[in-house]
């Protein structure tokens, strides 16, 4: 089943904690010269618009970057992350907003490679289409591409990372951001994780999930804390109070396994911050929690569908900071009084981000969106550098031939529009990251 678009869903506080967490991960991996691989098992169309007929049916994006775009007070780690897509709507106009791969493709440098894995055909065209542009324009600005750096493939994420582990540079950053439309997507994280820290032990791995009320949902942090990885750091981020009846999505994680160490102070500074500016009520709150293995269980853990004892790691969390609804880091756990209420009632089996497609919007819309023209890629100066000095990272560059009949953006403009694409048959379900 492939119904989930992303497009219905860019920018929403889901994508701004994982992009966020992304930037960081590039920051940390950008510390040694060493080349390093960036694997992105579910890449999405790349690059969206915000001002599409899909964005605007949902608007989620009034959840994420929607807030956050005209905050003067950003701590600094946070605005490597906007300056990043400020870069990308050099007009002021917030308009494209940044996919995984796009966001890789900013932040990596150029010995860096890119292996980006897309199952949905449309989205996997869209990705390329985008990709294309960007080389097209790196060469209009003089930039030599470097032949085989990005990689697109339309395949299972899943399978195709494995066949990439271990890297030949022993350096990889894997993301892995499945839909979770079927429920089989947990499953299938978890043991693609298992088998992948057993060809690579000291991989990245970050996953992002939904915090929702189903089962699956709920047992899953569990499930990858007992991961055979040294260490584990997991921050969710939760906007508002669970709706009675489990729809939409309030509530969104980070799973990292091996995290930098950089990663855990950046996140006690910067969620708060998140939770303040994108919270809706009482309920809005986040939690960073880590732990390590104890023993190296990892050669003694119990493989294939057997039930595993728990690792060390599971038992070895260390909760940092209280679910922080405006409360510092640092503090204890919430009781149990204090946590969101529970759904009323359980949410339906359906996918974990197609809440949203029970919203009303369209389920026939075929989402079409497009680099933005002049989005520059960054320069090949070092990638550590301090925060920029909100400067957009991308110069307005020209723009490329418009696609599907959408106006071309004048020179130097803001990103050309994507076509918002007229609803057009198909399976396509907007989805949602909802119960
Ligand atoms: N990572 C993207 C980002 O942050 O911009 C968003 C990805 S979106 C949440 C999930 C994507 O995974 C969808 O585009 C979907 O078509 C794709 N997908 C679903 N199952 C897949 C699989 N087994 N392998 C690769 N892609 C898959």
């Amino acid at each position: 089943m492939l119904s989930y678009r992303h497009a219905f869903h860019a920018g929403n506080h889901a994508d701004v904690l994982k992009h966020f967490v992304q930037v960081q991960l590039h920051l940390y991996m950008n510390q040694k010269d060493a080349a390093y691989t960036y694997i992105d098992t579910h890449s999405g169309a790349g690059v969206y618009s915000l001002d599409s007929f899909q964005s605007n049916k949902t608007a989620e994006f009034e959840t994420g970057i929607g807030p956050l775009w005209n905050c003067t007070d950003v701590p600094a780690p946070l605005k490597e992350y906007l300056d990043l897509i400020k870069g990308m709507n050099p007009s002021g106009k917030m308009r494209y907003y940044p996919g995984s791969p796009y966001v890789a493709e900013q932040m990596s440098r150029e010995q860096d490679r890119l292996r980006l894995f897309e199952l949905h055909p449309a989205d996997c065209k869209i990705l390329a289409d985008n990709f294309r542009k960007l080389e097209a324009h790196k060469a209009e600005q003089g930039e030599r591409s470097r032949g085989r750096r990005v990689l697109i493939e339309h395949s299972d994420g899943f399978h195709s990372m494995k066949a990439l582990l271990p890297p030949p540079s022993r350096r990889a950053l894997v993301l892995i951001d499945p839909p979770y439309e079927i429920k089989d997507d947990y499953k299938r994280v978890r043991d693609a994780l298992d088998e992948a820290l057993t060809k690579f032990p000291s991989g990245i791995f970050a996953v992002w999930y939904p915090v929702l009320q189903r089962m699956e949902s709920r047992q899953f942090a569990d499930r990858l804390r007992r991961l055979p990885a040294k260490e584990w750091l997991n921050v969710t981020l939760t906007t508002t109070t669970p709706t009675p009846d489990g729809t939409g999505l309030h509530s969104s994680g980070m799973f990292i396994l091996n995290p930098p160490y950089t990663l855990e102070p950046i996140l006690r500074e910067v969620m708060p911050y998140l939770v303040r500016v994108l919270g809706k009520d009482a309920g809005a709150r986040f939690t960073i929690e880590k732990g390590t293995q104890v023993t190296g269980a990892a050669a003694g853990r119990i493989v294939g569908d057997t039930p595993r004892a728990p690792v060390g790691n599971a038992r070895r969390a260390s909760p940092l900071s209280g679910k922080g609804s405006l409360r510092l880091p640092g503090q204890s756990m919430p009781r149990p009084d204090e946590a969101p209420a529970p759904a009323a009632k359980p949410a339906r089996s359906g996918g974990a981000r197609d809440a949203a497609a029970r919203d009303g919007a369209p389920r026939n819309a075929a989402p079409r969106d497009g680099v933005p023209r002049n989005a520059a890629p960054r320069d090949g100066a070092s990638r550590n550098a301090a925060p920029r000095d909100g400067a957009p990272r991308n110069a307005a560059p020209r723009d490329a031939a418009a696609r599907d009949g959408a106006p071309r953006a004048p020179r130097n403009s803001p990103a050309r529009p994507s076509a918002p694409g007229a609803p057009r048959t198909g399976r396509t379900r907007q989805g949602g990251r909802g119960g």
